[in-house]
């Protein structure tokens, strides 16, 4: 019986992770003028995102979603094909049109995750990017349609993955988000 279905990239097996990285070039899935994004750095906070928002290859019941410094992504190639799928997200992220496979998608506006931007390893051309350390908002599929009575065999399937599910992002994360808040409001005094 073939397991359940998470992400192509995870459900055959991960490739292995090469420690020495450091980014790559991202490209769409446009047969022709394909849309080239160059990442100079390693990623960081792999995960697979159950989110409705995040671009998702054909098939995938999650997407696999990174981040890296926004000053290490330049687009190389046909920019122009490029649009921004929503202005007034926080994430800002920038689609092929032709395609629609999410490019890059920096965090501009003040916020703990500024200075990033969310990026879909499964893009780079080169192999050896981190495996997807957890799996987060994976309540969310049911938006998409997903059977809710099936969600604990996903989290089953997940934590087989060695992906740990969260319904919002990892603790790690989550701190790192409350501790910003905590600093702005005062509540937390900065040093
Ligand atoms: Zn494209
Ligand atoms: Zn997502």
């Amino acid at each position: 019986m073939p397991s359940l279905a998470i992400h192509p990239s995870l459900d055959s097996g991960f490739k292995a992770t090469d420690a020495a990285f450091a980014g790559g070039t991202l490209v769409c899935n446009c047969a022709r003028k394909p849309v080239k994004v160059r990442v100079q750095s390693d990623i960081a906070h792999n995960h697979a995102c159950g989110c409705t928002k995040c671009w998702k290859p054909e098939g995938a019941v999650f997407s696999v979603v990174a981040v890296a410094p926004t000053d290490k992504i330049a687009v190389l190639e046909n920019g122009d094909k490029l649009a921004i799928v929503d202005p007034t997200a926080l994430i800002r992220r920038h689609a092929c049109q032709d395609c629609g496979v999410h490019m890059y998608g920096p965090v501009e506006r003040d916020h703990p995750f500024k200075g990033l931007s969310f990026i879909h390893p499964e893009r780079f051309e080169e192999p050896g990017w981190a495996k997807p350390g957890f799996a987060a908002f994976v309540s969310s599929i049911i938006e998409s349609g997903y059977d809710p009575a099936a969600m604990e065999a996903v989290r089953t399937r997940l934590r087989e993955l060695g992906m740990e599910p969260y319904d919002c992002l990892n603790p790690g994360l989550m701190d790192y988000i409350a501790t910003w808040t905590a600093k702005k409001s005062g509540a937390l005094k900065t040093a």
